[in-house]
């Protein structure tokens, strides 16, 4: 029996899934798959666990739940732990790089990419009586995989007298991907719909359609809180600078003063510091504005062209699907006077800043932001009271929109858009694009608004734009991003055609032979016969040894194969941490990054030491990824001293960052112990930096993994033009782009600009209108 706190039961009682509790366990009891589609924050994820728990679905096996963002994971098993009154033992999440499961863990929340690992070594699933995939709306790739793999594994345990069910939920209706499609499931599952009460919300169009749309909502955000009755404000902008930015902005004009005796402008300042540190404002984001349109300027050659990009394996985001939410559309010109924002452009009474002098006389703004890297502690703030007389304003990304519900909002400030990593199919060539949402997605964000009460939702773009430049729905994860990683683990499963797997919505035939084309070139597959005649020519190619060893890992293949070809001159040590560096984003926070090659000298302050951490000896022939290796060494020292906040303040790295490789160090050192018997490998904080013979075999290792990213220098002797000479200073051809692409002005090589190099990433920034490719991490071929 489960006891819950009398708060949490009167919580429970509002949410709409618990008057369904019996129909809903009637019908997951007598079908085998059953499809949950409910409107956001009507209970699914919180729910559901527990109604399974209760009917003793977690008796003898685990309840297992998966959700496409790490956030969400972590946040749900808190939640659902604290509302069964169990401790984080039996309510347990793991993700990539943590957890805290354990052999007494009931209800198991994970990202979709551990479980997708965990059928690689337990096909059936067989530690679980029942799997629940959260947002299947979302589309995330393994989701959709889940859901192929799943429709095999269900009927399998049900022939071994184990019956698995299946869960899958989603915030839509939208859901006839999965249940018209008859390679899926012959026998269309059930579709539960939870009637959630929605509130009418009002839409507000602009007149146009600001490109600062920051700005825009900072200025509309003003205009509610200053002009409109009390209820929450969630505020919709694409990344986490921005949502800092816009946070940091609005506690400025609306402090909160905790102690009614201080005097206003100390408290403001005080509060503003204190949240300035928390939120580690040199955390810099990898913010740039790129168009798919430019990357697809870039002309491929030849589709042989090899590259594997890396996926982030635990966090995907896409827009949601569709929405129920009870609407009517208005422009601008809206009857309801007494809700009409008074919608000047330039709003006289603000200064430059869009500050008001008055500012001490408001109500206090209670702002908080949202972003699937903020720590859970800060995230969980959302959910806690909001301080007396304040009204609570969220700054969030598209993480609001389906996957965590913050309470008491009526009002929504949508931008409009989101941030997206896109990949080009052929080349692998990424960018990161605010784009507009879909519509779709635009009508979850305003859904969210009419949650208490009959809200409102402010769009920052006209209705031309949305009619005109917003797709429907968004395209489902798989369709978008390279397969490869997936490509190796299905055929390591066993899945010799994934041509022929039960997708929701398949991949493109182009994008699974690009990723057998490269899984090939890295050795992960054996070469395809040659001989015509051959009987087994058009069996798909077999996963070599290697590919096996290289699935293992949870890290790109090409990094896969680095770890597995470093068994010898104690390189593991080397690799494994180099891997790490390399696998996390961001771990360096680079000055320089959004502009032109051409930043003024001193941009980048940490330029100078990075330089020397690569220059001595034959550290120069790893180049920049032996900035990485050393920065990350040092700064595990300098942890095990207690001064990494120090180390990294002063050497421009970011501690989350050091400390997810930290984690996966650990993580990919464990699956070394475990597989290679002669090994015993540890962490060591006080490892050395690489001897002369050591930095030469990791560059052999590392040129192996990076064997398809090979760029060659421009010649500059053959071009007789002085301006063009100049200009292409910095350029490399690389082998499928017609485009010159140029060496980052972060690079440690730029001065000696190598005539071959292979590079670790080839992206696209936009330079006011026109753009420019550029290539980093960079090692010399020599
Ligand atoms: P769904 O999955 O259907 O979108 P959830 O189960 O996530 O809905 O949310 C149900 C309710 O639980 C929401 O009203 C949400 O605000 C609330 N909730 C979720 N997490 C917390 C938390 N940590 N503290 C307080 N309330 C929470
Ligand atoms: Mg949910």
């Amino acid at each position: 029996p489960v006891h819950r706190s009398t708060e949490v039961q009167e919580a429970r009682l509002r949410l709409p899934i618990l008057a369904e509790e019996q129909q809903v366990m009637e019908t997951i009891n007598e079908n085998p798959i059953v499809i949950v589609a409910g409107e956001t924050g009507s209970g699914k994820t919180t729910q559901l666990p527990q109604f399974l728990y209760e009917a003793g679905y977690a008796q003898h096996k685990m309840i297992g739940v998966t959700e496409p963002r790490r956030v969400a994971a972590i946040a749900m098993s808190k939640r659902v732990a604290h509302e069964m009154n169990l401790p984080e033992s039996e309510v347990s999440y793991l993700i990539r790089f943590e957890g805290n499961v354990t052999p007494a863990t009931k209800i198991k929340f994970m990202t979709d990419g551990v479980l997708l690992k965990e059928i690689e070594t337990d096909f059936l699933l067989s530690k679980y009586s029942v799997i629940i995939l959260d947002e299947a709306h979302e589309r995330s790739v393994y989701t959709d995989i889940l859901v192929g793999l799943l429709s095999r594994i269900v009927p399998l345990r049900h022939k071994r007298g184990q019956p698995l069910k299946l869960i899958i939920m989603s915030a839509t209706l939208r859901v006839t991907d999965f249940t018209e499609n008859e390679r899926l499931f012959k026998v269309p599952p059930p579709l539960l719909k939870v009637e959630a009460r929605q509130f009418p919300v009002t839409i507000h169009f602009q007149k146009r359609t600001p490109d600062d749309y920051v700005a825009e909502a900072y200025k509309k955000t003003v205009k509610i809180h200053n002009q409109l009755p009390e209820g929450g404000i969630l505020i919709f902008v694409t990344g986490q600078q921005e949502v800092n930015q816009l946070v940091r902005k609005l506690r400025r004009t609306f402090p909160y003063r905790p102690v009614k005796d201080e005097k206003p402008g100390e408290a403001a300042k005080k509060e503003t510091k204190a949240e300035e540190l928390a939120e580690d404002p040199k955390e810099q984001e990898f913010d740039m504005k790129r168009t798919i349109r430019n990357i697809r300027k870039t002309k491929k050659k030849f589709l042989s062209q090899i590259s594997l990009p890396k996926i982030n394996l635990d966090d995907y985001k896409l827009p949601g699907d569709d929405t129920e939410a009870d609407m009517h559309e208005q422009e601008d010109e809206d009857e309801e006077k007494e809700l009409e924002l008074d919608d000047e452009e330039d709003g006289e009474d603000m200064n430059v800043d869009g500050e008001t002098s008055s500012s001490g006389q408001r109500q206090p703004l209670w702002v908080l932001p949202l972003y699937s890297l903020l720590s859970s502690e800060k995230q969980n703030r959302i959910f806690q009271p909001v301080p007396e007389g304040c009204r609570l304003c969220v700054v969030s990304t598209n993480v609001a929109e389906t996957s965590l519900t913050i309470p008491h909002i009526k009002y929504v400030v949508d931008s409009g858009r989101q941030k997206t990593r896109l990949y080009d199919k052929l080349t692998g060539v990424s960018a990161f694009v605010v784009t507009y949402t879909s519509k779709a997605s635009a009508d979850q964000r305003a859904g969210r608004a009419g949650r208490i009460s009959a809200g409102h939702c402010y769009r920052l773009y006209s209705s031309a734009v949305y009619n005109d430049c917003f797709e429907a729905f968004s395209q489902p994860d798989i369709q978008q991003k390279p397969v490869d990683d997936l490509m190796l683990q299905m055929r390591c499963m066993g899945i010799d055609r994934v041509v022929h797997f039960p997708f929701p919505s398949p991949p493109d035939q182009v994008q699974l032979e690009a990723a057998e084309q490269r899984l090939t070139v890295l050795g992960a597959l054996e070469a395809p016969p040659s001989s015509s005649i051959d009987p087994k020519k058009d069996l798909p190619p077999e996963v070599t040894r290697l590919g096996k060893v290289i699935s293992r890992f949870p890290v790109a293949p090409r990094f896969g194969k680095m770890l597995a070809l470093s068994h010898q001159q104690n390189l593991l040590p080397y690799t494994v941490c180099l891997v790490a560096a390399l696998s996390v984003q961001e771990v360096l926070i680079e000055t320089g990054v959004q502009r032109d090659e051409d930043v003024a000298p001193g941009a980048n302050r940490f330029h100078q030491k990075r330089q020397s951490w690569a220059s001595s000896g034959n550290y120069q022939l790893l180049g920049d990824p032996m900035v990485l290796l050393r920065a990350v060494g040092a700064a595990e020292y300098a942890g095990s001293q207690g001064r990494l906040a120090e180390f990294c303040t002063t050497n421009g790295l970011r501690p989350k960052a050091v400390s997810e490789v930290r984690k996966l160090r650990v993580q990919l050192t464990n699956e070394i112990n475990l597989n290679v018997s002669d090994v015993n490998l540890g962490v060591d904080p006080e490892m050395k930096p690489p001897t002369d013979a050591q930095a030469r075999f990791l560059r052999q290792i590392l040129l192996a993994g990076m064997g398809d990213r090979v760029a060659r220098k421009v010649p500059l002797a053959e071009i007789a033009d002085k301006e063009e000479r100049r200009r292409l200073k910095y350029a490399y051809h690389c082998a499928d782009m017609e485009e010159p692409a140029f060496l980052h002005v972060s690079s440690v090589l730029r001065q000696k600009c190598p005539e071959w190099v292979v590079y670790q990433e080839a992206y696209e920034l936009q330079n006011g209108d026109s753009t420019k490719m550029f290539i980093r991490g960079i090692t010399a071929i020599e």
